[in-house]
């Protein structure tokens, strides 16, 4: 219910006093996008100015613009690993960044196959929990009487490991669980979750969810929404339901708790929780024994107004089987956000997922735009960046970012599209991540990762005189969790003396091997990704894959086999290519305490 005698909001009436500054800070930041952003760089350089980093561009305490643009370049992960790894080694001295550097946060993106490791300061949790504390109130404007009831979220922590010089390495939701910041919130009816922290915060993935879900099912009526970080992760939790609901329903008849949840910390909170209700228990059976599991979120929690998952990105491909689970509820994308920073929020969180646009906010970092063009023209100058105010509607941008843990003009690898403005501040639409081809989870894997695996993987076919001629791959996302389908395309010297199965399958764990460390954590550790197959497909189909792409307008002089397809015509086309099929049999390794940088 609006307040009415508080200040009102171009966004719309706010529901309480808190939600009316909230929407204010808003109003302010997006106004005054330009001013804000300039004084946030002359803060961020002025604060840094003693750094080795910009001392070595002979920047000599300048914070304006233009000395910024003309001296600091512009740098990827790679140009900066060298001063990250004498952090990460131990070295305190003001090398990116004045303020201590108070950990790294893993992101998700790779690089040599390892995580990449993002330094950051301790004032950046304030910067995280400001964005955090918008996101209710923006959707309080669009959904009524949030404060009637709880949020059923699927939140996660995941390992953690040291560096060299005793930093902590973890990803940024693990750093934000673990922070007084989510452990101390203070209490607010509009936000309140069903999981306890307990079971948030427990290290081990099966008693976090197990518990997750048991309090989520006994506050069923009171549950307004559902969600995960990403979509992948709610699908998870849905299938861990169809796993475990047996248990979780004789649990829930007996008031007692699996004795595979152990953890002291769940075991205290839940006796708190934990009572017999056999009638919920009879409800649950009777619902997830039912062959069909369509529109499964709404049986079990029939007062669920929206989803709150991200589905824009790699996520789009679980939009049809979100919708199947929820019979098509809205699916709110809330935030965008990464290691090295978080950058905005969606003001329409109600909105479709393909018209889903994110603002900017103007005072998380430093943000630059380089004009991004699929392919400039041979010897065009390297296109300029330029500042967010000044971004035009229609054009794509890769996201450049000077923050305050010490990334100065950092690509972060997202090309995003202008799609209007919200008053100064534009607003942009996820295109895609550059150079990823296959994702299914947190995990990326481009190009060149797949082609070495690939390659190392038919190594194995040399001594039945085979080799792969062609291949190409496929993120099949309709069972849960999703894998990696790779198609090859076999030349055998000797048709009949050709790889067994059991050779195919080794070539399967090969691949996997060779693939990044966040492909295998989320295969090992997450369990959010199946075995990765390979379908062998006769020979001659790719050359009909290229007769087909030929027939709908390619070039055949410039015809290049797609490493990645996911048109149906094209994945139909192979799947009747298709001459047999193998799976990795075992998991392939993963360690959490490989730290390289
Ligand atoms: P990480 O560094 O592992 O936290 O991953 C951050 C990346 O996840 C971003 O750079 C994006 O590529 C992707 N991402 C984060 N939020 C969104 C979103 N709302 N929509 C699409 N992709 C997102």
């Amino acid at each position: 219910m609006a307040v009415d005698s508080i200040l009102s909001s171009p966004l719309g009436p706010p529901a309480c006093e808190k939600d009316a500054k909230a929407l204010q800070f808003i109003e302010e930041m997006t106004r005054n996008a330009d001013s804000v952003q300039e004084n946030v760089l002359a803060q961020i350089l002025r604060r840094n100015a003693d750094t080795e980093y910009l001392n070595s561009f002979n920047l000599d305490g300048a914070t304006d613009r233009e000395s910024f643009k003309s001296k600091i370049p512009m740098v990827t992960y790679e140009d900066l690993r060298p001063f990250i790894q004498r952090i990460a080694d131990g070295d305190r001295s003001p090398i990116l960044s004045s303020h201590p550097v108070s950990e790294f946060l893993t992101s998700s993106g790779t690089s040599a196959g390892e995580r990449k490791l993002m330094p950051t300061i301790k004032e950046e949790l304030d910067r995280r929990q400001l964005l955090y504390s918008l996101l209710i109130p923006v959707m309080n404007l669009y959904v009524n009487g949030l404060d009637k009831g709880k949020g059923l979220y699927f939140l996660f922590i995941k390992s953690e490991t040291k560096t060299p010089g005793g930093l902590l390495a973890r990803p940024v939701l693990t750093s934000y669980y673990k922070s007084d910041h989510f452990k101390t919130r203070p209490h607010d009816p509009y936000n309140v979750y069903t999981s306890p922290n307990e079971a948030i915060l427990c290290p081990d993935s099966f008693q976090s969810m197990y518990t997750q879900m048991l309090c989520g099912l006994y506050d069923r009526h009171q549950v307004l929404r559902v969600g995960a970080v990403f979509a992948s992760g709610l699908l998870r939790a849905i299938r861990f339901l169809q796993l475990n609901w047996r248990q979780l329903a004789d649990d829930i008849r007996t008031g007692s708790l699996n004795p595979k949840v152990t953890d002291p910390d769940i075991l205290s909170c839940m006796t708190r929780i934990l009572r017999p209700d056999p009638e919920l228990a009879d409800f649950i059976v009777s619902e997830c024994s039912k062959e069909k599991w369509e529109r499964i979120i709404t049986r079990i929690w029939p007062n669920t107004k929206y989803l709150e998952v991200i589905v824009t990105g790699a996520m789009a491909q679980y939009i049809p089987t979100l919708d199947y689970y929820s019979g098509g509820l809205p699916k709110a994308c809330t935030m965008y956000a990464s290691s090295e920073c978080y950058f905005g929020l969606n003001l329409n969180p109600m909105s479709k997922p393909s018209e889903v646009s994110y603002t900017i906010m103007p005072n998380m970092a430093y943000f630059e735009f380089l004009p991004h063009e699929a392919a400039p023209a041979a010897g065009a100058q390297p296109p300029q960046l330029v500042d967010l105010a000044d971004v035009e509607v229609g054009k794509e941008y890769e996201l450049v970012i000077t923050t305050y843990a010490g990334l100065y003009r950092y690509h972060v690898g997202d090309i995003l599209r202008v799609t209007g403005f919200h008053n100064a501040a534009p607003q942009f639409q996820f295109v895609r991540r550059k150079n990823v081809l296959l994702s299914i989870d947190s995990d990326k894997t481009d190009e060149a990762e797949l082609q070495a695996a690939v390659e190392s993987a038919s190594r194995l076919l040399k001594g039945y005189d085979t080799s792969v001629v062609e291949y190409t791959s496929y993120a099949d996302t309709a069972t849960i969790p999703g894998h990696y389908v790779v198609y090859w395309e076999l030349l055998a010297r000797e048709p009949t003396a050709g790889p067994t199965g059991e050779v195919m399958e080794r070539c399967c764990l090969e691949m996997e091997e060779c693939l990044n460390s966040v492909y295998r954590q989320c295969r090992v550790a997450d369990g959010s990704i199946g075995a990765l197959e390979i379908r062998v497909v006769r020979n001659g189909t790719f050359e009909e894959l290229m007769d087909y792409a030929i027939s709908r307008g390619a070039s055949i002089n410039q015809y290049k086999v797609p490493r990645c397809v996911s048109f149906t015509p094209i994945t139909e086309l192979l799947d009747s290519r298709v001459v047999s099929t193998h799976f990795s049999p075992s998991l392939p390794h993963w360690a959490p305490d490989r730290r390289r940088c």
